[in-house]
C-alpha cells in the first residue's frame, strides 16, 4: 500500500496519524493523510469482542446481597488443557461447572452471582478481573481444570492468591494460567505501598476462603495432598477482592476425566463450592 501509516491492527491495535471511529457494523473506519497529505480513509472488518458480561443472576430475596464472580477459565481460541481421551477441553469443563454453581447460588438466594463469560468466548485476565472491580465483588472464583505430564496425578487444588508461590508446582501453574499477562512491578511509591498493603489483606481474607473451600469438599471428592497451595495469579490480584483458583481436578487423567466429565460428580463439587461461598460472605459480613 503507498499509504503514510505505520503500526499494527489488531484488537487494541493503532494506526499512527489515523483517527480511528468504530462503525455500527463492526468495521473500523480509519481516517488519515496519505504521502501527498490529501486526506484517505479506508475500512477494515475486524472481529470485535462481544461485550463483556455483567449481566447480574439473583433470586429475588437476594436482593441486595453480596456479589459473586465466578470466572469459567480459558473460552473461545484459548481451550485450556485437552482431557486425556482428546473428546473434552478444559474451556467446556469450566463453562459446564461454572453454569452449575451459578444456578446453585442463585437457588440457595444467600448470595448474588456474576459470570466472566457466560458462552464460548476468550477473555483476557484483565477483562475477567474487571468485571470483579467494577461490580465491586465480595468474591472472585476463577475455575479451572488441570492437566500433568504424570497420568496419575490426580485430585482438586485450591490456590489462593500470594506474591511467592507455596511450591514449584503452585509456580508452574501460575505460570500456565498466567500467559498473555503483563507482570506488575512495584516501584516503590506511597501509591505502590498502598497496593501492598491492600494486596496483604487480599491475600489473607483468599487464603479465608480457600480453607473454607477445603473444609466443604473433603470426603465429598477427590483432594490433591495438601490441596490448599498458593501462588501469585494475575487473575485473582487484579479483581481486587477475596479470590480463589479452583481446580477441579486432571483431565490429564482417565479416571478425573471421566468423574468432571459427569454432571453428577460435577454438581457434588459445585454444592460443596456454594457452600464454602456462603460461610465465607456470611463470616465477612459478621466482622
Ligand atoms: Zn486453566
Amino acid at each position: 500500500m503507498g499509504w503514510w501509516m505505520t503500526g499494527a491492527v489488531g484488537r487494541r491495535g493503532a494506526i499512527a496519524g489515523a483517527a480511528m471511529t468504530v462503525l455500527a457494523s463492526g468495521a473500523l473506519l480509519f481516517a488519515f493523510a496519505d504521502r501527498s497529505g490529501a486526506a484517505a480513509q479506508t475500512t477494515l472488518t475486524v472481529n470485535l469482542p462481544p461485550p463483556v458480561n455483567y449481566r447480574i443472576y439473583g433470586a429475588p430475596e437476594a436482593r441486595g446481597r453480596p456479589i459473586v464472580v465466578i470466572d469459567a477459565g480459558h473460552g473461545g481460541r484459548d481451550p485450556g488443557a485437552t482431557s486425556v481421551s482428546g473428546q473434552a477441553s478444559e474451556k467446556d469443563l469450566t463453562l459446564a461447572l461454572a453454569r452449575e454453581l451459578r444456578d446453585d447460588l442463585v437457588k440457595r438466594g444467600r448470595v448474588r452471582v456474576a459470570m466472566t463469560r457466560d458462552d464460548d468466548r476468550y477473555l483476557g485476565l484483565d477483562e475477567r478481573a474487571a468485571v470483579a472491580r467494577r461490580l465491586d465483588a465480595a468474591m472472585f472464583v476463577s475455575l479451572h481444570m488441570d492437566s500433568a505430564p504424570n497420568p496419575i496425578a490426580r485430585g482438586a487444588t485450591i490456590y489462593s492468591l500470594s506474591d511467592v508461590a507455596s511450591d514449584a508446582e503452585a509456580a508452574r501453574v501460575a505460570a500456565k494460567e498466567n500467559k498473555g499477562a503483563e507482570t506488575v512491578v512495584s516501584d516503590g511509591s506511597v501509591q505502590a505501598m498502598l497496593s501492598d498493603l491492600a494486596m496483604e489483606s487480599q491475600m489473607s481474607a483468599s487464603a479465608d476462603l480457600a480453607i473454607r473451600l477445603v473444609h466443604k469438599s473433603a470426603g465429598r471428592f477427590g483432594l490433591r495432598p495438601n490441596p490448599h497451595r498458593f501462588a501469585s495469579f494475575h487473575v485473582l490480584r487484579r479483581s481486587e477482592a477475596p479470590a480463589v483458583l479452583f481446580e477441579a481436578g486432571y483431565i490429564s487423567n482417565a479416571d478425573d476425566e471421566v468423574l468432571l466429565r459427569s454432571p453428577e460428580q460435577r454438581s457434588k463439587i459445585a454444592l460443596a463450592l456454594a457452600q464454602a461461598i456462603e460461610t465465607d460472605v456470611a463470616a465477612r459480613a459478621r466482622r
